[in-house]
C-alpha cells in the first residue's frame, strides 16, 4: 500500500488535469479515417461481376439485377464482420466501408436490406 505522502500530490494533480476519457455520446466521436464501418454501395459504378459476393467470408452480400446491367447489393448487416474484403475485391471500387459506426438496433429485421448508396459516383 502506497503512503499518503505518495498519493496526495497525485490526487491533487489529477484534480487539475483534464479527463482522458472522450465525451461520446454527448459529443461526436473521433473515428480514424481507416475505420471500417457501414458499407456504402455505388450502383452507378457496379459492373455486376459478383466478386464481392464470392469473397465475403460471412455470406453477408447478395447481388440482385434490377434492370439490364443495373445491380443492387443486398446487405446483411447482422452477418458482416466489417473485414473490408468486399472493398478489396471490387474492381471498380463500387464498395466503400465508411466511418459510420452507430449501427446497433433492436429491430433484427432492419439489419437486412439494400446497401446504403454511396454518392461518390463512378470511379
Ligand atoms: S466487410 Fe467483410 S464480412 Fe462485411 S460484407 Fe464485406 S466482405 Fe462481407
Ligand atoms: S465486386 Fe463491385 S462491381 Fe462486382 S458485383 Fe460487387 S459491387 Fe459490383
Amino acid at each position: 500500500m502506497k503512503s499518503f505522502a505518495y498519493m496526495l500530490p497525485r490526487l491533487l494533480g489529477s484534480l487539475l488535469r483534464r479527463p482522458f476519457t472522450v465525451k461520446y455520446p454527448f459529443a461526436p466521436a473521433e473515428v480514424p479515417p481507416a475505420y471500417r464501418g457501414e458499407l456504402l454501395f455505388d450502383a452507378e459504378a457496379c459492373v455486376g461481376c459478383g466478386l464481392c459476393v464470392r469473397d465475403c467470408p460471412a455470406f453477408a452480400l447478395e447481388l440482385v439485377e434490377v434492370a439490364e446491367n443495373r445491380y443492387q447489393l443486398v446487405f446483411h448487416r447482422g452477418r458482416c464482420a466489417f473485414c473490408g474484403q468486399c472493398q478489396e475485391s471490387c474492381p471498380p471500387e463500387a464498395i466503400v466501408l465508411s466511418t459510420a459506426f452507430e449501427l446497433a438496433t433492436a429491430d433484427k429485421g432492419s439489419l437486412t436490406g439494400p446497401a446504403a448508396q454511396s454518392s461518390a459516383g463512378p470511379k
